[in-house]
């Protein structure tokens, strides 16, 4: 079949949820994606920030095919070697000491507004909690993510929402104030916001936000499931801030392409919310994703992926200014590490269209939001794939 038959025939039987491109992508190898056709792309995508590692990555192959061979699910009912060895790699990466295993970022994201709102019920027996949420997040498309993420065009047709969520504004910590009363049993937010448009929190705000979370007992809930796993330069965004979540939700390169999210607690949330018969899943915490899991986070200290981050990101930030120097209708840059932005004035120049040139060229892009391009290569880069990448990227802006 070639490719467009391969498009046609699943138009035909998909629903139809996506505008995809028109590519029928086949293998990949390192940092390069292949269509059907053969042809090549550097891929700073990742399958939106899913593959840290690169594709074909030997040693994490090897170890899901040797996990296949024994067995790939059993059941939350029992114990599992992967399960034990991913649950020690997890809360130990991410600094804290429990964690939940779920099948994708929404429902850890479901879990985390669960375990905020049991907390706040087993203190004062009622039911009126409310989670302040910010303005531009994105959190997943289940009812209870969808609840939180402040992008009402997502939500409108879905009215109504779990109820008891109000919004601030991200990095205004007056506007986060205004929305704190004696029911507010949680504030969710992004570290650097992803689909918002690469927005890192300021470090003055997350602080002040921790603190008014301290004072009130308010749980801190943080989703670093796009930029969590060492993209920002450290293995989750927040230890770059000083201070520490009450839950956290990870997913995406947590599994490096196999499907598996989680959220962690602290040992105060641990202690009081969640017991047994609250909270389930059938296949979250499975032995194949937790092999998944605890071989990513061997070969990240192993091959020390974050270590190239921390020395590939300063190059690819400097690489992207002078682009946006170059062209007028470029008016920034923003990021934290090989999570970046550059900003169009669209009035002047479609960021999708780009998106679409670059990818006749063989690069791999995505948008965020309306008026962004993001870049999320895969975490082991080099310097040359940023110069590869900006010299197609210059083509597709010059178009
Ligand atoms: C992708 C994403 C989600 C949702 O994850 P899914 O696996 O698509 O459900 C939630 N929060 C953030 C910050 C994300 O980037």
């Amino acid at each position: 079949m070639s490719m467009n038959e391969i498009i046609k025939e699943t138009e035909e039987n998909l629903l139809h949820t996506y505008n995809r491109y028109p590519v029928v992508f086949d293998h990949g190898e390192g940092v390069r994606l292949y269509d059907e056709d053969g042809k090549e792309y550097l891929d700073f995508c990742a399958g939106i920030a899913v593959y840290a590692l690169g594709y074909k990555n030997r040693r994490y192959e090897e170890a899901l095919k040797s996990q296949i061979e024994k067995i790939t699910h059993i059941s939350n009912y029992y114990y599992s070697r992967p399960l034990a060895d991913a649950a020690k790699a997890l809360t130990e990466a991410a600094g804290m000491p429990r964690v939940f295993f779920t099948n994708s970022g929404a429902e850890a994201v479901e879990g985390a507004i669960k375990a905020a709102r049991k907390y706040a019920y087993l203190k004062d027996n009622r039911t009126d909690h409310e989670i302040i949420a910010m303005k531009h997040s994105f959190h997943g498309r289940t009812f209870g993510a969808l609840s939180v993420t402040g992008n009402a065009h997502y939500r409108e047709a879905f009215e109504p929402m779990i109820g008891n969520v109000r919004f601030a504004d991200f990095n205004d910590f007056d506007s986060v104030m205004a929305q704190v009363n004696d029911r507010t049993c949680a504030i969710i937010l992004e570290t650097v916001q992803g689909e918002g448009g690469i927005y890192p929190a300021d470090k003055d705000f997350l602080t002040k936000i921790r603190k008014l979370c301290d004072e009130r007992d308010i749980l801190l809930i943080l989703d670093e499931i796009q930029c969590g796993m060492g993209r920002t330069g450290t293995m989750f965004a927040f230890m770059q801030y000083g201070i520490v979540p009450d839950i956290l939700t990870c997913a995406k390169a947590v599994g490096c392409g196999v499907p598996v999210g989680a959220f962690l607690v602290s040992d105060k949330v641990a202690a009081s919310s969640l017991v047994p018969g609250d909270h389930g899943t059938t296949y979250g915490g499975n032995p194949l994703a937790c092999k998944a899991v605890a071989t990513v986070l061997e070969i990240f200290k192993e091959d020390k992926v974050i270590e190239n981050v921390q020395a590939v990101a300063p190059y690819l930030e400097k690489r992207l200014k002078e682009t946006v120097d170059r062209f007028d209708f470029l008016l920034a840059e923003r990021g934290l590490g090989l999570m970046r932005a550059i900003v169009f004035d669209t009035s002047k120049k479609s960021p999708a269209d780009v998106v679409k040139k670059a990818l006749s060229h063989g690069l791999v892009l995505i948008t965020a939001g309306a008026d962004v391009i993001r870049f999320l290569p895969p975490l082991i880069i080099t310097k040359d794939h940023v110069d590869e990448m900006i010299d197609k990227l210059v083509m597709a802006l010059s178009e």
